[in-house]
C-alpha cells in the first residue's frame, strides 16, 4: 500500500515530503485514514537522534486520529468509518506479565513503537503518523468516544495518557495536594486531568507568564520556580508531584516539597543524567518514581474519562508545511499549547 508523508532522512535533518510502502491489511489489521497527528517533543529527540539508535528516514507522529477505512476478515471491533486513534504503541509480545497485565508499554521484550521501531517480524521499520495512512493490529486501535473532537484529541494519545496513567496510578482525587511541573504540551493534560480527578492542582512554572492559561485550565494555584521563595513557602506541601520537564532541573529542590510519603514521578526525560540526594528522601520518607505513557486498556479508560468530563488538548492546528518551523517553536518554548497537523494538507 502506498503511502504519502513527511520524513527525516537523516538525523537533525529537516522533514521533507516522502513516499513509502506498508503492509496489506492482514485479517487483524485496521486501516486507518489519519486525519489529525500531534506533535511530540519525542519526535523532536528521535529526528535528532538524541536518544541514539534512530533510523532514517524516520516519519515520527504518534498522537494519531482518524477514521477506519478498511478492515481485515477477522476484525471484530472496529467497523469502516468508526472514529479511531492510535498513540505511541502499535504491537507488544502479548505473552509477558506486563503485556498479560495491560500493561504493554513495559512490555518485557520492548513494545513495538509506532514510529522509529521494528516490527514484530523483526526486519520492517514503523513508521508514524506524519502520513496520511497508517495499518495497526485491532488489539492496539484507541475508539475515540463521538463528542471527542478528532483534532483535538490526537494529543491525548501521547500526552493525555502520559499524566492520566501516573495521576490515577498514584490515586490524585479529592483531598490530595498535586503539583504539575512545567505547562507544557503534557503539563496542561495533567492539569486538567488532575482537576477533573477532583484534586487540587498547583502549576510550577518557571515563570508566571502562563499563570492566566493555567487558572482557565483549573489549577488553584501557580508559582513561579524563579523565585526562590515559592520553594520555602510550599516546603512538605504536596501529596504528589509530577515533574513534566524534559530539561535539566534539580530534583532534589523539588523533593523538598513533598508531604510525608508524597511521591515525585517523572514524566519528561532529560538527556542528561540528574542526581538525587539521599537526604531528601529519607526525611519524609518520600519517593521517586517514573511513569511510560500507559497501556491500551488504560488508554481507553483515558479517552472514555475525558469523555464524560469533556476534556481534550488546546491545540495549535498547522498545515504539515509548516512542521519544521513548529519543530523551532517547541525547541523555543514559543507555544501555549500543542501543534497538530492537519494530515489533509498532504494533498
Ligand atoms: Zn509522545
Ligand atoms: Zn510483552
Amino acid at each position: 500500500m502506498k503511502v504519502h508523508g513527511y520524513a527525516a532522512e537523516q538525523a537533525k535533518a529537516a522533514l521533507a515530503p516522502h513516499s513509502f510502502e506498508r503492509r496489506d491489511p492482514g485479517p487483524f489489521d485496521v486501516v486507518v485514514d489519519i486525519n489529525y497527528c500531534g506533535i511530540c517533543h519525542t519526535d523532536i529527540h528521535q529526528v535528532g537522534d538524541e536518544w541514539g539508535g534512530s533510523v532514517y528516514p524516520m516519519v515520527p507522529g504518534h498522537e494519531i486520529t482518524g477514521i477506519v477505512s478498511q478492515v481485515g476478515q477477522k476484525v471484530t471491533r472496529y467497523k469502516i468509518g468508526d472514529k479511531v486513534g492510535v498513540g505511541c504503541f502499535i504491537d507488544s509480545c502479548r505473552k509477558c506479565e506486563p503485556c498479560r497485565k495491560n500493561l504493554e508499554q513495559y512490555c518485557l521484550e520492548g513494545m513495538t513503537t509506532t514510529y522509529n521501531g521494528i516490527e514484530r517480524d523483526g526486519k520492517t521499520p514503523t513508521q508514524g503518523g506524519y502520513s496520511n495512512k497508517i495499518v495497526v493490529d485491532e488489539n492496539y486501535v484507541l475508539r475515540i468516544p463521538d463528542n471527542l473532537p478528532l483534532d483535538k484529541t490526537a494529543p491525548l494519545l501521547c500526552a493525555g495518557i502520559t499524566l492520566y496513567s501516573p495521576l490515577v496510578h498514584w490515586k490524585a482525587g479529592p483531598g490530595k495536594k498535586v503539583a504539575i511541573i512545567g505547562l507544557g504540551g503534557i503539563g496542561h493534560m495533567g492539569v486538567k486531568i488532575a482537576h477533573a480527578l477532583g484534586a487540587e492542582v498547583t502549576v510550577l512554572s518557571h515563570s508566571l507568564k502562563k499563570q492566566q492559561d493555567g487558572i482557565k485550565l483549573g489549577a488553584d494555584h501557580f508559582y513561579a520556580t524563579s523565585d526562590p521563595k515559592t520553594f520555602e513557602k510550599l516546603k512538605g506541601y504536596f501529596d504528589l508531584i509530577i515533574n513534566t520537564v524534559s530539561a535539566e532541573l534539580d530534583w532534589n529542590q523539588y523533593l523538598e516539597l513533598l508531604a510525608l510519603d508524597g511521591t515525585m514521578v517523572v514524566v519528561g526525560i532529560p538527556v542528561d543524567q540528574t542526581p538525587i540526594g539521599s537526604f531528601p528522601l529519607v526525611a519524609g520518607r518520600r519517593s521517586i518514581a517514573g511513569s511510560l505513557i500507559g497501556g491500551i486498556k488504560e488508554t481507553q479508560e483515558m479517552l472514555d474519562f475525558c469523555s464524560k468530563h469533556n476534556i481534550a488538548s488546546e491545540i495549535e492546528l498547522i498545515p504539515i508545511q509548516k512542521v519544521n518551523e513548529a519543530y523551532k517553536r517547541v525547541l523555543n518554548s514559543d507555544v501555549r499549547s500543542r501543534f497538530v497537523i492537519d494530515i489533509k494538507s498532504l494533498g
